[in-house]
């Protein structure tokens, strides 16, 4: 570890821990196995230090660059949503926004791969050494604009996507496998919704997940 507790005490303990997995049952995540990766992933250690105490709130908190760590409800929902019904796991996984790389680590153990697009360079790099710290290693991180996806490692049998276009962005659509599932929030700020889109043939079928708040999808990159 990075100096940081991994199991500790005070704020980050068991129970403290435990009080958000509570939290998530009463809001409507039923999925065990996704209850049991939330309350395995030490969300403290994905956030600054000073806001360690706050990590198991349900809650978004900043992780700099004017960008977030998704609420742990969020993230739960999103990879229910993803990987729910699904058999076998999904081979490749394609997410946009790695952020701090907390969805990632929750999503991991789900599926074969996940290639991981985010667009702030800096973040990438914090992501990438937490990732190696717990040993996760399934997961391949790209520096790039999400809006492209990550063509030359499609099709994907999922993509997940932590930031919201006004409307789904056709590249995605398109790198979706048959049968597969795009997650993705979209509409302008404060009015927002998660859609699942899956594809059947040439069809992509929408389905209104809830309502959410997500940072917008920015095209281009910055490093
Ligand atoms: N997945 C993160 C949440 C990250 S917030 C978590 O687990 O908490 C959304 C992220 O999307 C930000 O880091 C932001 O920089 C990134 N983002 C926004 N537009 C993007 C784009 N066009 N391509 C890739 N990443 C993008």
């Amino acid at each position: 570890m990075n100096g940081r507790e991994q199991n500790g005490i005070g704020m980050t303990s068991a129970r403290t821990r435990e009080r958000l997995i509570d939290r998530l049952k009463a809001e409507g995540i039923k999925n065990t196995v996704v209850l049991e990766r939330m309350r395995a992933v030490p969300r403290h250690l994905f956030v600054d230090e000073a806001l360690a105490s706050r990590a198991y709130e349900d809650t978004a908190l900043p992780i700099g660059f004017g960008q977030t760590i998704s609420q742990p409800y969020i993230v739960a929902a999103m990879t229910v949503a993803l990987i729910e019904g699904v058999s076998p796991r999904p081979t490749r996984v394609l997410e946009i926004g790695t952020g701090c790389g907390y969805q990632t680590a929750v999503l991991a153990p789900f599926v074969q791969h996940i290639y991981s697009v985010e667009r702030i360079q800096p973040l990438l790099q914090r992501a990438r050494s937490m990732l190696a710290e717990l040993k996760i290693s399934n997961v391949s991180l790209r520096h790039g604009d999400g809006w492209h996806g990550w063509r030359a490692q499609g099709p994907f049998q999922g993509i997940l996507v932590a930031a919201a276009p006004e409307d789904v962005p056709p590249e995605l659509c398109e790198q979706l496998d048959e049968g597969g599932r795009l997650i993705i929030p979209i509409g302008a700020r404060g009015r927002q919704t998660l859609l699942r889109v899956t594809r059947i043939g040439e069809e992509f079928q929408r389905e209104e997940l809830l309502p959410v708040s997500f940072v917008p999808l920015v095209a281009g990159t910055a490093t």
